[in-house]
């Protein structure tokens, strides 16, 4: 029997380690500012270009190396930080590991240039595929300068599997934010391309989160700070107003690390209890201060999971404290929460809501036969394809009574109405036909109750327009049809947002334009300067659901497509809306010319269906 076991050599040892501590440009931006933390910088200046890809370059005043340790710091293994596993336990610095520079050698290309106080001048050394090319003097003042060029160059796998540079670039910059808000006495700047994202100076906790966020944020903040003998938390949180419907502002530090912790973020969630509505998440940047012996840092390589011996004691610390800090603030009782958003009914312009309906018309359009081509004149809003299902069969065959066209008689009254602008009386007379050709009614502002032949039909009035509004937006997003109409926006709105979401937001808006969402930047976040036609909302609750979606692909389903849907909830009438006979007939006759009328887009269920006899039996 021949030996199978061998040594892997050290470079390959390293990319495998690299697997695990580098998986995206942003992991090497975090490891190299946290070795320019450690190293006792005061300036750290970040540049990236094509989000990480082609370079990641991070300049540093620190302590600087001598040539001896520049030579070693690419070794596996290699580290200043610890020298026994005892000194895990009073660790105080971010690094320990010295895998980072290790992997990042093994699948880069890096350029380092040090110099040490003790030195006249520096050095530069060139690491390609974990084999050190050069060795020269360089002139420069004390610190360390990191380039790291072509990421994951010989790991293909890993180079397609990056996302898109703006989610990529995303990444980077929660990176960036998490070191910079843990480190308020370092001044901080990252370019991304040309452009400068973030320079932050020196500064006080507080302006160092309003620096990270925007200057929209210092109204937005309750500090909260509290100690005992073993922990003590001190920093921000956010007032319940100003909670979003994403994730993404919660930051938990840990010693200054970054740390996700689930049982703490179930606590803060606890002090917000009756203050939020459901699905909102508020704001925090906190900061625990724990006696290093009592964490368990070693248990992930890039340790944002920690263990805690004193879980209890900090649930029963930080409860109370964030509870008080609102209270103290008077956020809590002079708000009312207890409203579900989705409760809320606009009031909107008259003219809004009565045209709406009208303007939409398409005078060719049968919902009846669903294979009739989509009219150029109206638009194309109007549903025209789409494969028949059994609701629709059952619905039809409802209101297709001997040749007599229900729907036929309704747009009979709507287009004079677009024309002459009665729009008032044309809708009553509608009415009136409608009552007549089959039962429509609303209940509770809530559901359309209307009848098949066989039955009864509940249809959620805010799911069914999500349908509606969501089969219309990808079909623009197809070019199926022509973008979407615009209401251009008298006055722009501008939404405050942070340069992270600012960014996001900017990169999608020229695939935003096919919804009729016109938005351009700002030096606060961007303006909304139009909406899609059919928006039930305001600018800002569009743009926090563009926020909701940031993954490329989630199941084999676009960003796109689920910014689509988001959209969609957001646009759609409001449960609790009350709507007119028209409004509902609309909304009904859309609904069943859509391809998946029984579902919204969520996978919820839009129709309930009540079949006679089991209405028989409750009547025996
Ligand atoms: P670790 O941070 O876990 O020690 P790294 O691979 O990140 O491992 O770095 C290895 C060593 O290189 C560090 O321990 C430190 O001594 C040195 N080093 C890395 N980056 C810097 C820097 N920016 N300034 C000074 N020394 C550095
Ligand atoms: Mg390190």
């Amino acid at each position: 029997m021949p030996e199978v076991i061998r040594q892997l050599p050290d470079n390959v040892a390293n990319q495998i380690a690299a697997g695990e501590v580098i998986q995206r440009p942003a992991s090497a931006v975090k490891e190299l500012m946290e070795n320019a933390v450690d190293a006792g910088a005061t300036r750290i200046d970040v540049r990236v270009v094509d989000a990480g890809r082609t370079l990641i370059h991070v300049l540093d005043n620190g302590a600087g190396m001598v040539e001896a340790d520049a030579k070693r710091c690419f070794d596996r293994h290699a580290t200043s930080k610890i020298t026994s596993a005892d000194d895990l336990f009073t660790i105080v610095s971010k690094g320990f590991r010295g895998e980072a520079l290790a992997s990042i050698a093994s699948i880069a290309h890096v350029e380092l240039k040090t110099r040490h106080a003790s030195d006249e001048c520096g050095v530069q050394l060139n690491m390609e595929g974990g084999e050190r090319t050069g060795n020269v003097p360089v002139a420069m003042e004390v610190g360390t300068q990191i380039a790291v060029r072509h990421l994951f160059f010989n790991v293909p796998a890993r180079r397609n599997f990056l996302k898109s540079d703006a989610v990529e670039m995303r990444h980077v910059i929660d990176e960036f934010q998490r070191v910079a808000l843990a480190h308020e006495g370092i001044h901080f700047t990252l370019t991304h391309n040309d452009g400068e994202l973030f320079n932050l100076r020196p500064a006080t906790v507080r302006k160092r989160v309003i620096g990270v966020f925007g200057s929209k944020y210092d109204e937005r903040l309750v500090p909260v700070e509290e100690s005992t003998d073993v922990v003590g938390v001190k920093g921000f949180v956010g007032k319940p107003a100003f909670a979003r419907r994403t994730r993404g502002e919660q930051f938990l530090f840990v010693n200054q690390r970054f740390v996700k912790h689930g049982l703490i973020h179930r606590t803060i969630m606890q002090a917000y209890e009756g203050l939020l509505p459901h699905g909102q998440y508020p704001l925090y940047v906190l900061f625990l201060t724990i006696d290093p012996a009592r964490l368990d840092v070693n248990i992930h390589p890039t340790k944002t999971e920690i263990k805690f011996d004193e879980d209890q004691h900090i649930q029963s610390l930080l409860l109370p404290s964030i509870r008080r800090g609102l209270g103290k603030h008077a956020v809590a009782p002079s708000l009312d929460f207890d409203q579900e958003t989705s409760l809320n009914i606009a009031p909107l312009p008259k003219d809004h809501v009565v045209a709406e309906p009208v303007v939409q018309v398409n005078t060719d359009y049968n919902p009846f036969k669903p294979q009739s081509a989509p009219s150029s004149s109206g638009g194309g809003l109007r549903p025209g394809r789409g494969q028949m299902d059994a609701w629709k069969t059952l619905y039809e065959t409802a209101w297709r009574p001997d040749g007599e066209n229900p729907s036929l008689a309704q747009e009979e009254v709507a287009r004079p109405s677009s024309a002459s602008g009665e729009v008032g009386a044309q809708l009553s007379a509608g009415d009136e036909v409608m009552a007549e050709q089959r039962p429509l009614f609303q209940l509770q502002n809530r559901y359309i109750v209307t009848a098949t032949k066989s039955g009864l039909l509940l249809i959620d009035q805010h799911r069914a327009h999500q349908r509606i509004l969501y089969e219309d937006l990808v079909r623009q997003l197809e070019g199926d049809v022509n973008p979407s109409a615009t209401q251009q926006l008298l006055f722009p709105a501008v939404i405050d947002l942070n340069a992270a979401d600012q960014l996001f937001v900017l990169q999608s808006k020229d695939w935003l334009a096919k919804f009729g969402l016109r938005i351009d930047s700002h030096d606060d976040g961007v303006e909304v300067q139009g909406m899609p036609m059919e928006a039930d909302t305001s600018p800002e609750s569009l743009i926090q659901a563009i926020l909701e979606e940031r993954e490329e692909e989630v199941a084999g389903v676009s960003r796109e497509e689920r910014v689509a849907a988001q959209l969609a909830s957001t646009m759609a009438v409001r449960v609790g809306k009350s709507l007119k006979p028209q409004e509902m007939a609309d909304l009904v006759d859309r609904l069943f010319g859509c391809s998946t009328p029984a579902l919204d887009p969520f996978g919820r269920t839009v129709i309930v269906n009540f079949e006679s006899n089991v209405l028989e039996q409750r009547f025996r």
